[in-house]
């Protein structure tokens, strides 16, 4: 639990299930675990921070293209990235109460294992570690551990209606590999000139075993991956271009405050690899990543041209160099962004005394990536709601709007406020004489009288603003 905004999960699980960001996968079954559904908010927000990482990274730059790959893909794929011998989490079962626990997960939250990190200790190490410290079992108190073994993250499914291993496939666990074996389909395409890069969004999917902190770890989930096409000469550049790029992307178009951000390196690298860095968030529950920037040498597309046969060489059209090229991969994940956003957005503000609070809760959502831009509110439901639905039908041809009609002007506002609407347009008696509505704006509270023909542009400058 964090103090920053006295916010815990809890509540913020709650407000997301009372107001339609986030509800409980299956709810009226029992649910699933680690499964979520996102409601009329939380579709309008996480769509918003997917199309601003969009414009980012792959609108915004001359040398970006974009892609949408399938989630099923031929399993020899998986072979040749490594993540059918190799994607698996190090786990241990309680012989007691025969609960099943991520080894590093274990270590580190123990109070033997504070500070270390267990992932650069290896398997043998992390067994021993258990072992030798006596870590006992969150759930049950007993120290009575099975060895670690190693269980697959990828779900696998088959396809067709025989049940043998060569109908067997697999749900992407990252949807970077279609952008790699896609590449020379890319680069032709495209006809852009390494370096250049591709971006994608989509499901991947995960065997995750251990509980999630809401949405944070989740076996369905959603990333934003950029693959960069380098030279191997100024990867390493690249390299800390992009990893600064992810910061500015979370701080500048996401809104989200500096001071609880940081880059954790990698304690343990890929053998391929030159460099990785995770960015991590501050959650309630402390910090957790939220994204990564990976040096992945020629490892990708050098492994996909030996399985495959087929050469994954780009020529360069100046030097008629053949050469295979190095990816720098800037990777993030879409729910744990909406839940970083909605973490760092969360204020209680007391706008009573000490002696009788009067709470304000308000989410301070950046406008431009807001669920809702604007409100719309008459002051009364009698004589107003003709000229309301003309401001509705206005403002919703330009920016995502809602309308609410019940209740008092102010708890209206506090509705607002605990959703995040920067904006609320108030139309009263006085509209339907001078054609003006009053505005109030989230944060500050302040209000103002503007004319309707003027509505849309200023709300377009505040929102880009
Ligand atoms: P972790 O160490 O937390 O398991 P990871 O290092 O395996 O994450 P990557 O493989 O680098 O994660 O995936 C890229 C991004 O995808 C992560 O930064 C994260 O935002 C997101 N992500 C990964 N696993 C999950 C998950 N189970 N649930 C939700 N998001 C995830």
């Amino acid at each position: 639990m964090k103090n920053k905004n006295n916010l815990t999960m809890e509540k913020l699980k709650a407000l997301c299930n009372n107001r339609g960001f986030i509800f409980a996968g299956s709810e009226i079954y029992g649910g699933l675990a680690n499964t979520w559904d996102y409601g009329p908010l939380g579709v309008e927000l996480k769509n918003n921070i997917k199309r601003e990482w969009w414009k980012f990274f792959v609108q915004e730059d001359k040398n970006s293209v974009g892609m949408d790959g399938g989630i099923l893909m031929n399993p020899n794929v998986w072979v040749a990235s490594g993540h059918v011998a190799g994607f698996s989490d190090p786990l241990m079962d309680c012989k007691d109460c025969k609960t099943r626990h991520r080894a590093d997960h274990l270590i580190e939250n123990s109070k033997q294992g504070k500070g270390i990190n267990a992932e650069a200790l290896g398997e043998k190490g992390m067994e021993s570690f258990v072992t030798d410290n006596g870590v006992t079992c969150p759930n049950c108190g007993k120290h009575n551990w099975t060895g670690i073994r190693q269980f697959s993250l990828m779900f696998k499914t088959q396809r067709g209606v025989t049940d043998d291993s060569t109908s067997t496939v697999y749900l992407r666990p990252e949807t970077a590999q279609s952008q790699f074996v896609n590449f020379l389909n890319l680069q032709r395409a495209s006809r852009l000139k390494v370096p250049f890069g591709v971006g994608q969004i989509g499901k991947a999917f995960r065997n995750e075993i251990t509980p999630g902190n809401f949405t944070f770890r989740t076996i369905e989930f959603e990333q934003l991956e950029y693959q960069l096409f380098t030279k191997e000469s100024s990867s390493l550049n690249d390299y800390e271009v992009f990893k600064n790029k992810a910061m500015q992307f979370y701080i500048e178009r996401l809104g989200i405050d500096k001071k609880e951000l940081r880059f954790k390196d990698h304690a343990v690298l890929c053998h391929y690899a030159k460099a990785a860095v995770d960015a991590e968030y501050n959650f309630p529950f402390g910090f957790g990543e939220i994204g990564g920037t990976h040096h992945r040498g020629q490892h990708d597309l050098g492994s996909h041209a030996q399985h495959s046969g087929k050469s994954m060489e780009y020529t360069c059209p100046i030097t008629n160099e053949k050469f295979i090229p190095t990816v720098v991969e800037s990777s993030h994940g879409a729910d744990r962004l909406v839940l970083a956003v909605l973490s760092d957005a969360y204020h209680e503000e007391n706008l009573g005394t000490e002696e009788t609070p009067d709470i304000r809760i308000v989410l301070k959502i950046k406008p431009s990536i807001a669920p809702y831009k604007v409100a719309v509110l008459p002051l009364q439901k009698k004589g107003l709601s003709e000229k309301s639905d003309e401001v509705f039908s206005l403002l919703s041809k330009h920016f995502m709007a809602t309308y609410d009609d019940a209740a008092s002007i102010g708890k209206r506002y506090r509705r607002q406020d605990e959703i995040g609407t920067p904006f609320c347009i108030t139309i009263d008696y006085e509209t339907l004489e001078d054609n003006a509505v009053t505005i109030r704006y989230r944060d500050t509270m302040e209000q103002e009288r503007i004319k309707i023909d003027d509505l849309v542009n200023k709300l377009y400058k505040a929102i880009t603003g």
